[in-house]
C-alpha cells in the first residue's frame, strides 16, 4: 500500500488524510498488507498506523536533527560496508524495504553511493582480508528484502572465512511480512556456516498479534538461529511501561530475547516521536521493577564515535549511586 488516502478510508479515518500531504511528499508511505491488516480500525492512535502514516509535522526539523545523525558516511571502509565497532562489520545489502517506518535513522540515507547494491566483491573482500572481523552484520534496507538466490551468493562468498564465526541479520521482514519465511529462506538459513543471530525489529506487541508471525517466527527458531529483537521508544506508539512490558512478554512468547531499546536518532523528519532522557530512564526504571532481567532490552543511544552503543542507564544517578 502506498497512498495514504486508500489506507485512510479503509481504516476509517478518511479525517486525517489532510494531514499527510506534505509528509507524503517527502517520503512516500510504503506499508505491506499484512501489517495493516493488525491494524485497528477507527483509531488515528493506533501504535501500528503510526509507525507507517507520513505526517505534516515530519517537515519540522529542530536543531540537532540532522540527515546523517550518526555520521555514518565516515565509518566506511569499502563500498557498503560500515565498521564502528571493534570485531564487527555491518554490510548495506541493499537500500529496499518493505515498510517505511518514520522514524527511520537511515531515511536520508544516500543508498545510492554507500550501500554496496549487488556489488559486494569489495566489501566481502574487506571481511575475507580483515581477521578482526569476527561477525557479520546484514543490514539495509532489510537484507531479506533480497531473493534467495542472492542470499545464496552472499553466504557462498563467506564460505571458506575462518575468522567470521556469525552472521547477524537485521530484519523487519518476518513480522512485516511473515509469508517471507518460506521454505527456501529456511533452507539457506540452514546452509549457513556461520553461527546465525537474527535481530528482529518489532515496537509493539501488536505487531506479534497474528497467527502467521508466531508461524514464521516458529519456524525461524527451528533453524537454530539465536532470535533477538531491537525496539525503538517512540513516543505515541510504545511510551508506556504498560506497553513496553507487554511487547517483551509477546516476544518471549515467541521465543525471541529483547535485546536493545534505542532512543530516537536525531534525524530530520521524525522530532515527534522523541521522548526525552528523563521519562525514557523513567521507563527503563519501570521497566527494570517490573520484568525479570531478561525481558529488560538495554536502553541505549548511538553517539558518533563511541566504541559502542551508549547505555543511558550507566549515567542514571539512581543506578551509579
Ligand atoms: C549497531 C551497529 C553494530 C552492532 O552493534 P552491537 O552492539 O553489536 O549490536 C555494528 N556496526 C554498526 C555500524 C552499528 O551501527
Ligand atoms: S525496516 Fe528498518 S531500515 Fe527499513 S525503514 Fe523500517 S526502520 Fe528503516
Amino acid at each position: 500500500m502506498r497512498d495514504p488516502n486508500v489506507l485512510l478510508h479503509r481504516l476509517g479515518l478518511s479525517e486525517l488524510a489532510h494531514r499527510t500531504r506534505a509528509g507524503q511528499r517527502l517520503w512516500p508511505l510504503r506499508v505491506p498488507e499484512p501489517f495493516i491488516r493488525r491494524m485497528r480500525r477507527g483509531d488515528p492512535a493506533d501504535p501500528l498506523l503510526r509507525q507507517v502514516l507520513p505526517l505534516d509535522a515530519e517537515l519540522a526539523s529542530p536543531v540537532g536533527f540532522g540527515t546523517d545523525p550518526l555520521e555514518e558516511r565516515s565509518a566506511r571502509t569499502a563500498p557498503g560496508l560500515l565498521q564502528k565497532y571493534r570485531g564487527r562489520a555491518l554490510l548495506i545489502t541493499t537500500g529496499v524495504c518493505a515498510i517505511h517506518c518514520r522514524y527511520c535513522f537511515r531515511r536520508h540515507f544516500p543508498y545510492a553511493e554507500t550501500s554496496a547494491s549487488g556489488a559486494w566483491e569489495p566489501a566481502l573482500g574487506a571481511v575475507r582480508a580483515d581477521p578482526r572481523i569476527r561477525e557479520l552484520i546484514l543490514s539495509g534496507g532489510d537484507p531479506l528484502s533480497l531473493a534467495d538466490s542472492r542470499l545464496a551468493d552472499l553466504a557462498a562468498a563467506l564460505t571458506h572465512v575462518p575468522h567470521l564465526r556469525t552472521l547477524r541479520i537485521h530484519t523487519r521482514l518476518p513480522v512485516v511480512i511473515p509469508s517471507r519465511v518460506c521454505d527456501s529462506l529456511l533452507v539457506w538459513m540452514e546452509r549457513v556456516r556461520q553461527r546465525l543471530v537474527v535481530v528482529l525489529h518489532v515496537n509493539h506487541a501488536n505487531e506479534l498479534d497474528d497467527p502467521e508471525v508466531h508461524r514464521a517466527l516458529f519456524r525461524l527458531r527451528q533453524t537454530g538461529a539465536a532470535l533477538l529483537n531491537q525496539s525503538v521508544l517512540l513516543c505515541g506508539v510504545n511510551d508506556s511501561v504498560e506497553s513496553l512490558c507487554a511487547l517483551s512478554e509477546a516476544l518471549l512468547d515467541n521465543g525471541v530475547l529483547p535485546y536493545y531499546l534505542h532512543t530516537l536518532d536525531p534525524v530530520q523528519g521524525a522530532a515527534h516521536f522523541g521522548i526525552d532522557d528523563r521519562r525514557a530512564l523513567r521507563l527503563y526504571r519501570d521497566m527494570r521493577e517490573r520484568l525479570p532481567g531478561y525481558l529488560v532490552p538495554r536502553l541505549v543511544r548511538e553517539l558518533p564515535g563511541k566504541p559502542y552503543k551508549v547505555d543511558l542507564a550507566a549515567s542514571d544517578p539512581v543506578v551509579v549511586s
